[in-house]
This record gives structure tokens, sequence and C-alpha cells, in this order.
């Protein structure tokens, strides 16, 4: 078989259903904001941890929840071939992170602030804003237990969001207090739904005994005047657990930071106690919910830890540049500072030193590169110098070769002006090439 018959049986492969490539110079926008991320990140003094992306099933099963949606149909799961183990692609990350924490003993000396960006996987119904394989920052302080820290993550992503320059992102705030005050909302949960049975949807029916929390948080316009009417566990919290969101809620508000009571949000997991909030935008439709966090004081005992008091929160990427996108923010291409045009092989070495040395010196500069047999003409190579985007060309012709010189045309501002520089002395005019912005 020839090799075009052999290519032709060949269906070209595609990505798995809901899960994207991310392609220049759309990657660009991702490495812009991981940048900001990561500078923020240094400022608030959060270091940065890197988990597997694969774990036990049963981390999740216990750390994620039974009840939830995540673990009752949404992950990837599957058994290692070799003993036969249960193992999960990551549908989150602070089980993992707090597993390692436990496993390395990170908060032995006292508290720790971690920060993580990477994939998750979720089997969900692939839509705008809503992926298979999801990108998430997230972070997460291990080791401290009052107010301020829970305002700290906030600020910091308050900040991240200010930084992008995203504007209408509310936050909504609520606390889930103790396990103790949720038991007594709990059953008075349970007691009203049960005299209005009819009323729930066969999701909610199931949900009455296993996580009935969780039916607060139900998107059926049928079932909303029920939900509203509902006992709730702001009502319930005791003086203590009152005094610690009064002590978020002041601290917000003296960093000038706007918030407002959802007494609908919650997280219907036992390991969560206190502060717990979203970040949201009604601008990209149904998938608004930018980030999301709270306290988790009970998790560390729940995988096998001594009590540490914990809080965190997970951002969703594709959300947050869909939304800088949505809010007119121009896309950001990478381009070269200078594009290599090479008349002839003879040229190559001399060229590649010199490329070497303007790269030393902090300029960005996208080489000619041909055939095995000829590097193109003059014309075709400044065709490519042109689309490559760069602000200059450098020539590097006969002329220029029998004065070890190079010359460096303007591409971009119609002048079409060109000095002749010395390879001399690359360092020295290396600078002028150098994009400002
Ligand atoms: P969660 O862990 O469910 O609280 O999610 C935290 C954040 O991750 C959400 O606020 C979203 O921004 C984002 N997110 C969750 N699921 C997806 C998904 N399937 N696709 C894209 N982003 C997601």
């Amino acid at each position: 078989m020839s090799q075009k018959e052999m290519s032709a049986k060949v269906e070209p492969f595609a990505a798995v259903k809901g899960m994207n490539d991310i392609l220049p110079p759309d990657s660009a926008r991702w490495e812009w904001l991981e940048d900001k991320v990561r500078s923020l990140m240094g400022l608030y003094a959060y270091r940065n941890i890197r988990t597997p992306i694969v774990e036990p099933t049963a981390l999740f099963e216990r750390g994620t929840g039974q009840s939830t949606d995540i673990v009752e149909k949404e992950m990837y799961s599957f058994e290692d071939k070799l003993n036969g183990e249960s193992l999960t692609l990551r549908p989150e990350n602070t089980p993992g992170v707090v597993r390692a924490a436990i496993e390395h003993n990170l908060t032995y000396a006292g508290g720790q602030r971690l920060y993580y960006m990477g994939p998750m996987f979720r089997h969900e119904r692939p839509q705008r804003g809503r992926y298979r394989q999801f990108y998430q920052l997230g972070a997460e302080a291990l080791g401290f237990s009052g107010p301020a820290v829970d305002v700290e993550m906030m600020l910091l992503v308050h900040e991240l969001f200010a930084n992008l320059g995203l504007r209408n992102v509310r936050i909504e705030l609520n606390s889930l207090g103790l396990p103790v005050e949720r038991q007594a909302h709990r059953v008075a949960l349970i007691t009203y739904f049960e005299q209005q049975l009819e009323l729930l949807d066969s999701e909610a029916q199931r949900r009455l005994h296993t996580n009935p929390l969780r039916i607060l948080d139900t998107k059926n316009p049928a079932m909303q005047a029920l939900v509203q009417q509902a006992p709730q566990l702001l009502n319930y919290l005791g003086d203590a657990s009152l005094a610690h969101f009064d002590t978020v809620k002041t601290l917000l508000s003296s960093c000038g930071v706007r918030w407002s009571v959802n007494p609908r949000l919650v997280r219907g997991l036992d390991y969560y106690s206190h502060t717990v909030f979203e970040f949201l935008t009604d601008e990209l439709g149904a998938q608004g919910a930018l980030c999301g966090g709270g306290r988790y004081d009970g998790l560390f005992e729940l995988l096998g830890g001594k009590p540490t008091p914990a809080v965190g929160w997970g951002m969703g990427l594709e959300r947050v540049l869909e939304l800088i996108k949505t809010q007119g923010q121009g896309s950001r291409v990478l381009v070269p500072d200078a594009y290599a045009v090479i008349a002839d092989a003879s040229a190559m070495a001399v060229a590649l030193q010199t490329l070497q040395a303007l790269r030393a010196a902090g300029v960005s500069v996208q080489m000619h590169a041909g055939g095995a047999a000829a590097l193109g003409s003059m014309k075709s190579q400044f065709k490519k110098a042109d689309i490559s985007g760069a602000r200059y060309a450098l020539i590097f012709g006969p002329d220029e070769l029998a004065q070890n010189a190079v010359t460096v045309k303007s591409l971009r501002d119609g002048s079409g002006a060109q000095v002749i520089q010395s390879l001399a002395d690359v360092a020295s005019w290396a600078p002028t090439l150098q994009s400002r912005t």
C-alpha cells in the first residue's frame, strides 16, 4: 500500500466531547491570565501545590460526598488494570489538597496557604461555560479558624477580578454555622418538606432524607415558592456562629467590598461550616457562577487527619476568560519582535548566532525556516515576516554578511525604514527592537 492509500483509510481523530484544545492565539490569553494569578498569589503569600490528576475514587466519595451530583453521576472512574483499585480523574481538587496535606503533615508547624491551577473532569452535559474537562484555579488556607482568613480568601478573588478588569461581579454570602446547628435546621427542613410532599419534584423527594439542604438549591421554577418559605438556616445559628458571620461581613465592608446575603446558598455536606460564598455574573447566561467556596472545618477528620480548620474556593477559568471577552477586552495576541529573513543557507550559522544573542538580550525573534533544499525567495520570506506580526525584519543578505552586519527593516509603521546594525555588538542595539507593551 502506498503512503496515500494508507492515510486515506484513517478517519481523522477529534477531541473527546466536552474537552477542548486551547490553541494559539487563544492560548496567549490563558498565559496572560495565569501570569496575573501567579503574581497575585505571591502578593498574598499563597504557595503553589501540584497534586496528581488521578486519585483513589474513595477520596471523592468521602471528600466530595456520596450524595452530590459529582459523585452520583459525574465522575470519570476506572479500574487500575494491575491491582483492581478504583481510580478517578479529579472532578475538583479540595480533597486532593487535603489528602496531600495530611499525607505530608503540611500543617504541623502552623497554617498553610496554598493555590493550584489545573484541569478537572466532570461528566456533565457540555454547553457554553460547562465542559467535561475544564480548568480550575483554587486556593485553600489550612489551619486557620478565625473569620479573617475567610475574608482574605474573598479579597483575593475580588482583587483578581479587579486586576483582570472585570465588572459587575457580585458576591453572595451565607453561613452554614456548626454541624449541631445544621442538624436542628435539617430536622425542621425535613418536617416542612414532608408536609408538602406533593409539591416536591422527584429529585427533591430523593434528596429529602439524604441531603435536604440541597433541595434549597433547586433550579425548578415550580418549587421556588416552596423553598422561599422553607425554614432558614440562619435562624438556627448560635451566638458564636452569628458572631463569626458578622465579623466576616463587617471586615469585607471595611475593605470596600460589597456583598449580599443569600440564605439559600448552601453546600449540602456535613464537613462545611460557617462561611460559604459565591462570585456571580449575569452576563454568562445559565453558567454565571465564576467562583464558589467556603469553610470546611470537618474535612481533615473525615479524610483521616487531625481536626484542622480550613477554607477554600474554586474558580472556573473558562468562564472567567469568557467574561473578559464578553466585557469587550481585546484579545491578546503574542507576536515576535522580529522575523529573520535569511537569503541563503550559507548565512544560517551567522543568523542563528545573532538570534541567540538577541534572545539573550530579551528580544523575541522568529527564524525563517524553509524546506530541505531551499529557504524560499526573499519575497516569500517577507510575506511570512508580515504574517508573523513582527514589527521588524532582520535581513541576513550577502551584502550584510560581507560587512558583518544585519539590516533591520521596520514592517509596521508604514515608513519601511532600514538601518544597518553591526553584528559585533548586538547587545547595544537589541533594546531598540524590544516591544514596549
Ligand atoms: P464547584 O467545585 O462545583 O463549586 O465549581 C467551582 C467553579 O468551577 C464554578 O463556580 C465554575 O466556575 C467552575 N465549574 C464547575 N463545573 C464546571 C464545568 N463543568 N465546566 C466549566 N467550569 C466549571
